[in-house]
């Protein structure tokens, strides 16, 4: 059921908002022992804003667009008087004076928020695995990781806890866990959506996206969170289209060009490599036509990305020192000793990590030679894909390497880890837009995702892209059998 679908019955009566959520609560109580998606069931507020919801139907009063639907969203958005933990045992216990601009906007348009969901530790990860909380698994077979780090958002779409979810994106978050989990999820241009009341991670990165079981519901969420937020000063004032519209119009003609570097990787597993060529195939009977295209350092992005981003979290990172907010070691005496403790205790291994190499690179004897030598890659690889739209609408990549790996299977191992997210990472240097759907299913029957990566500020052509081939693909037909439980 898409978001019209559901619109249509609350409005006709068939069914009531107050069932809606409950239908929601009932799984997320049978599935979610397993699953391990949310963090925060927000049940009670759910169930009374739908009744509230279902008040105003039964008044006859117009309503917005999300009216009555429920979403999740991930945990590193602050949400009013609701825990917010970033997954992190130093966030633990802090609960949010205000409310991000992106849940803000969601609130006014009439969504439902069910719940926060599960998260790599600070967004940092690739298999929700580094949660003070414990792993989310995959809907699709629970041995495999759900991918991250918005891995919670990813599977309780997969598994019908929700009907859509908010996510972020700082190297692949959003996109790779939407590849491992058949859902489709959407990172929009920097600049696009506020990071207000976005827990920062790697702020030059990150942006806040959404996932939905197809296009068009991701299309909804991208129109209402979308735009000038005057509480960030990174958003950009440029008008937002109306993204519904375009997607039922013929791609016949559009340019899509096949970023080749991707496809020599020798860490690329041939059921991607092949399901994702066959959708280019696709694409070009529907009319598109497909040219190869270089991007030639595509592959440098994840050595870049690994200064940057460090170096950033590490800045961002130093105000949870015991005083402000979060948890605090209670037993030292003096602040350094309080303040060291608590970081200690606070932060898993991989947020230490990524501290650690943040704060090497920044130092004074080494920035020049890492931390500037990395932004001048990243000055580069946006060239590369400036060139590349100078020919081509819309690049067409594999989402990730391989389909959902193993729980544990790269826990101990950061760089296989790491490389995961080589596909996804080059769009985050460059800002641009990118949208990951699904396109197939390997031998073991997960699922595969495709990439498209658009110009700045190209949503509604990226969108338009997507939608018709998932029209034309039908993979979204497939649904995880979640009896798992049983
Ligand atoms: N997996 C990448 C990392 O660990 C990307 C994370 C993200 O996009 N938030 O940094």
């Amino acid at each position: 059921m898409t978001f019209a679908d559901l619109r249509q019955k609350l409005k006709s009566g068939e069914v009531s908002c107050k069932e809606i959520v409950q239908e929601k609560i009932n799984r997320i109580n049978k599935l979610d022992t397993t699953l391990n998606t949310f963090l925060t069931v927000n049940a009670d507020q759910a169930l009374s804003n739908a009744e509230h919801i279902d008040k105003k139907i039964a008044s006859g009063e117009s309503l917005p667009t999300l009216s009555g639907i429920p979403l999740a969203i991930k945990d590193n958005l602050c949400t009013k008087g609701i825990k917010t933990t970033c997954a992190s045992k130093i966030l633990s216990n802090f609960v949010p004076p205000y409310e991000s601009t992106v849940t803000k906007r969601l609130l006014k348009a009439g969504a439902i928020m069910i719940g926060k969901t599960n998260m790599d530790e600070f967004a940092m990860g690739s298999s929700t695995e580094t949660s003070a909380f414990g792993s989310t698994l995959n809907p699709w077979n629970i041995s495999k990781v759900p991918g991250g780090s918005s891995g919670g958002s990813a599977a309780s779409v997969a598994a019908g806890l929700c009907y859509g979810s908010l996510g972020s994106d700082t190297g692949g978050s959003i996109r790779q866990p939407a590849a491992f989990c058949g859902v489709v999820g959407m990172k929009p241009t920097y600049g696009r959506v506020s990071r207000w009341g976005l827990i920062a991670f790697a702020s030059s990165l990150d942006q806040v996206g959404p996932f939905a079981n197809n296009v068009v519901d991701v299309a909804e969420i991208l129109q209402v969170i979308s735009g000038k937020d005057e509480l960030d000063s990174t958003t950009v004032d440029i008008p937002v289209p109306n993204y519904l519209e375009t997607l039922s119009k013929s791609i016949k003609g559009m340019k899509i060009g096949l970023i080749d570097n991707c496809f020599e990787h020798e860490g690329l597993a041939t059921d991607v490599k092949e399901s994702v060529l066959g959708s280019a195939s696709l694409l070009e009977n529907l009319g598109a036509e497909i040219t190869n295209v270089s991007c030639p350092r595509f592959n440098d992005g994840i050595a870049t990305y690994y200064v940057i981003a460090p170096s950033e979290a590490s800045a961002n990172l130093a105000r949870y020192d015991g005083v402000k907010y979060g948890f605090r070691s209670e037993d030292e005496q003096s602040l350094i000793e309080m303040t060291s403790k608590s970081r200690a205790l606070g932060f898993g291994s991989e947020v230490k990590r990524r501290i650690l190499i943040g704060t090497y690179a920044l130092s004074a004897g080494y920035v020049d030679a890492y931390y500037k030598k990395a932004q001048q890659v990243r000055t580069l690889i946006r060239k590369d894909f400036d060139d590349a739209f100078k020919k081509v609408d819309i690049l067409l990549a594999p989402t990730a390497p391989t389909t959902a790996f193993g729980s544990g299977e790269n826990i101990d191992n950061p760089m296989a880890m790491y490389l995961s997210d080589l596909l996804t990472i080059p769009a985050n240097l460059a800002g641009l837009p990118a949208i990951s759907l699904p396109c197939g299913f390997d031998k073991l029957g997960l699922p595969i995702g495709l990439q498209l990566i658009g110009n700045v500020f190209d949503e509604a052509k990226l969108l338009q892209v997507a939608s018709q081939f998932e029209v034309a693909a039908e993979v979204y037909k497939n649904r995880p059998k979640t009896d798992f439980t049983l």
